[in-house]
């Protein structure tokens, strides 16, 4: 990586287009330093704004329009006006979906844009507006590279037993119907960093990985490569998330439908939005309010920490069988980086792989590595994840190479 080449007058805007958001900061990729970063919400409606943060202060504003174009002329006014306009040396795109085409992060050209377009399929939900975003940001600023940035780059290196599924085996050939998994920028930079702090080079560095914000997903990583994740085709499987059920039995689908007489898109819809966190606790999905109603006594809050932990351990235990040892286990994302209880109960469900852990550097996040961990323990770390970092990163290295 060409890091120290970049100077301090040289940023990446970052961008993370969603159905009805966007995010972007002004990162520079040397130092980390973030100068202004920002948020577009309620795109789609009269209600649409921008709000930003800079060194300083916060402020927001109502936006000349009401969709991505907007939000995106929005920003390149504010980066004009802060004068960074001049100091951008490309844009890293936040991408979902890289399907099988990519494993690696990339400048985007015509080809690539019709690349991506053949792939929306695979994430109808998120591609086609991350595509609207790097298409508006091509009109606005034709001369600075674009890059995409995929969640699913780093894991197309699963080998085929991890990311085949056992179903007829066309499906995969014909339908691209196999193990993808998501949050790989989170998974690059957290291992990277675990790397330098133990010390070991990352190409000969184990580590089980924990991402636990609303989206939760689970990585095993042998060598630097990702061998196995717990996301699927879609984010969807694997762990309890904020509103996401993880692993059900595929049956409960039909079981649902007939039950309650609910429609296909029905259940889908709460497998995906009203499950997990918010199914159980039954009133949210935020984990600092289930940890504050649970200690109020609220049983069911109590309850649903305790089946999120669960599965987090059930599958970080799974995940090992793909390593031949364990440097370490990392728990970053929101609740990994935040919530005590929820990592002690992890670690005491995987005594088995040795884990046990020193409650006060739990309760203080950890000590200067991060480890949360006793001496005699497998080591246990706690590292606050950076994507928007590791897409400058990828970005700058890309641009100064083209
Ligand atoms: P996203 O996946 O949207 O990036 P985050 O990584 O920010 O989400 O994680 C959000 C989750 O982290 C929420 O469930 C939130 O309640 C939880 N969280 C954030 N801070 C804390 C905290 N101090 N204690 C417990 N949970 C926290």
């Amino acid at each position: 990586m060409d890091l120290a080449a970049a100077s301090a007058t040289q940023n990446t805007l970052v961008i993370n287009c969603g159905s009805s958001s966007l995010k972007f900061a002004v990162i520079n990729p040397a130092t980390g330093h973030c100068s202004l970063q920002g948020l577009a919400e309620r795109l789609g409606s009269e209600q649409a704004s921008l709000s930003y943060e800079d060194d300083q202060k916060k402020n927001s504003f109502q936006l000349n329009g009401t969709d991505h174009q907007a939000a995106i002329s929005g920003v390149i006014d504010l980066l004009t006006k802060y004068q960074l306009l001049n100091t951008l040396t490309g844009v890293g795109h936040r991408v979902v979906h890289g399907g099988e085409r990519f494993s690696q992060s990339t400048i985007v050209t015509n080809n690539i844009l019709e690349t991506l377009e053949q792939l929306n399929h695979l994430a109808p939900l998120h591609n086609p507006v991350n595509v609207l975003g790097i298409k508006a940001m091509l009109e606005l600023l034709p001369d600075l590279p674009q890059v995409a940035v995929f969640d699913t780059a780093f894991h197309q290196t699963l080998p085929q037993h991890a990311y085949l599924y056992a179903l007829p085996y066309e499906f995969y050939q014909e339908q691209g119907v196999r193990r993808y998994g998501f949050h790989g920028s989170s998974f690059r930079y957290v291992s990277q960093q675990a790397s330098e702090l133990i010390n070991k080079p990352n190409n000969q560095s184990n580590f089980l990985v924990a991402h636990l914000g609303n989206g939760c997903s689970a990585c095993a990583i042998k060598n630097g490569e990702s061998v196995d994740t717990s996301m699927g085709l879609t984010p969807l499987e694997g762990l309890a998330m904020g509103t996401r059920s993880g692993d059900i039995d595929p049956s409960m689908i039909q079981f649902l439908c007939d039950r309650l007489s609910l429609s296909l898109n029905e259940v889908m819809t709460i497998l995906n939005k009203k499950s997990g966190l918010l199914g159980i606790s039954g009133f949210s999905n935020d984990m600092r309010e289930i940890q504050q109603a649970a200690e109020q006594g609220n049983e069911q809050a109590n309850l649903a920490i305790e089946v999120f932990a669960f599965k987090v351990a059930r599958y970080l235990g799974a995940l090992a069988v793909s390593l031949p040892s364990i440097d370490a286990l990392i728990f970053t994302g929101g609740i990994g980086e935040n919530d005590r209880l929820s990592r002690s109960l992890i670690l005491e469900h995987l005594a088995v792989l040795g884990f046990k852990l020193d409650g006060n550097l739990n309760k203080q996040n950890g000590n200067e590595i991060g480890q949360i961990s006793s001496n005699d323990s497998t080591l246990a770390l706690v590292i606050n994840t950076n994507e928007e970092l590791m897409i400058a990163q990828d970005t700058h290295t890309l641009v100064s190479h083209a």
